[in-house]
């Protein structure tokens, strides 16, 4: 058996990152200062985006949306249930229903068409998430968001260095991303939003940081102006200058990481063709639009009848070989909480549904090694045998 366990995910952290935080420990300012300000322009200039805002996570950087769209009781918010669970709580926490449009079976990704029939007199939000590192349809989304007046946000926590019919993730609307130590780039935890609307921009930039008029930093004060007033109730949700400093040099790597990832990725495809007891999702070309993959996860569907086990016992045996897997994501309506206080949703959303019980993640990260990947599918082979 393959020694020792293999992790479905593990950050790539170099020794000249390790260094340049030492530096920023060493250096008298570790909080919210000039390198989370280079942060963000790097970033949104990767992105091409007009503005973009750093922050300590994306669930951070959507609780700060959602206050600054105005959204409150009666409101509702249409997002898919198979989607991490922030999203969905943030929005009972405002006291706004969350509304779930299915999403395509081999995408994992909601359509116009999902989203569409699900459009009330009450709907102010469409929250779409680019899923494993594919783009969503973007277009057809945002006309159906204009057609409606309903304002629209990307969850793109999976999404760093997708592009969209040649455009970065990021370049229009507004955008949340993710630096989870899982995702494809960590500062250990931290957020960030990209935006067009550079109004919109300066308004989180204010409730991130206690709803003062100024940025938790000030470039010409080198600082922050003790005279600062409270404009409106904020939160506190800035980035550190030690978490932003490790994502500068993660930034830096994206491209290296991504293809990386993309290697080990087509990969996979060759590796799995044979075993039909897996289905992977549906391939970038065929999609029926440009995009490039980021490849966050490696997402695989098991043929629970033809295995003869559930998925649970599936990643439980791949565990027992030193093999580990991720579940992304149970979806939201099936969870305890959601399940009792929603219970008309279940059996609505017959994609979700079937993809809930049968999705797996299988190990992908820059570092994994083809000898690493081959243990996986060595593995995989003795459990469905
Ligand atoms: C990781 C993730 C989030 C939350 O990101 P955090 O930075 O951990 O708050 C939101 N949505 C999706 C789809 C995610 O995968």
């Amino acid at each position: 058996m393959r020694t020792p366990f293999l992790p479905f995910s593990r950050p790539t952290i170099s020794e000249d990152e390790i260094a340049a935080v030492a530096d920023v420990l060493r250096s008298g300012w570790i909080t919210t200062g000039k390198k989370s300000v280079e942060f963000e322009e790097k970033f949104a200039a990767r992105c091409r985006a007009e503005a973009a805002v750093a922050l300590s996570s994306a669930t951070g950087g959507m609780h700060l949306l959602l206050k600054a769209l105005g959204i409150g009781p009666g409101d509702e918010v249409i997002t898919p249930s198979m989607t991490w669970v922030s999203t969905i709580n943030l929005i009972k926490l405002a006291g706004a229903t969350p509304v779930f449009a299915d999403v395509d079976r081999d995408s994992l990704m909601v359509t116009a068409e999902t989203v569409e029939s699900k459009i009330s007199a009450c709907t102010r939000l469409i929250i779409p998430v680019h899923f494993a590192g594919a783009a969503l349809d973007l277009d057809a989304l945002n006309l159906l968001a204009q057609k409606y007046g309903i304002a629209l946000v990307e969850d793109a926590a999976h999404a760093i260095g997708t592009e969209y019919r040649g455009e970065p993730v990021g370049t229009c609307g507004t955008s949340v991303f993710s630096f989870h130590p899982i995702k494809n780039i960590t500062t250990g935890e931290g957020g960030m939003i990209c935006s067009d609307n550079v109004e919109l921009i300066a308004h989180i930039r204010r409730l991130k940081f206690h709803g003062l008029g100024v940025d938790a930093w000030d470039r010409s004060q080198q600082g922050r102006s003790p005279q600062a007033e409270v404009l409106e109730p904020g939160y506190k949700y800035n980035l550190t200058d030690i978490c932003a400093t490790l994502g500068l040099g993660q930034l830096a790597r994206l491209d290296e990481f991504n293809a990386a990832r993309t290697c080990l990725a087509e990969r996979y495809h060759e590796l799995l063709a044979g075993i039909d007891e897996l289905s992977p999702l549906r391939r970038p070309e065929e999609f029926g639009y440009a995009m490039r993959h980021a490849w966050h996860l490696f997402i695989v569907r098991l043929d629970t009848d033809r295995a003869g086990m559930s998925r649970d016992d599936f990643m439980a045996r791949l565990k027992e070989k030193n093999i580990g897997t991720g579940l992304h994501f149970r979806a939201a309506h099936t969870q305890r909480y959601y399940r009792e206080s929603m219970p008309g949703v279940a059996g609505t959303l017959p994609n979700t549904e079937w993809n809930s019980d049968r999705i797996l993640s299988l190990p992908l990260f820059p570092d994994m090694t083809e000898d690493d990947q081959d243990d996986v599918l060595t593995a995989i082979k003795e459990v469905l045998k």
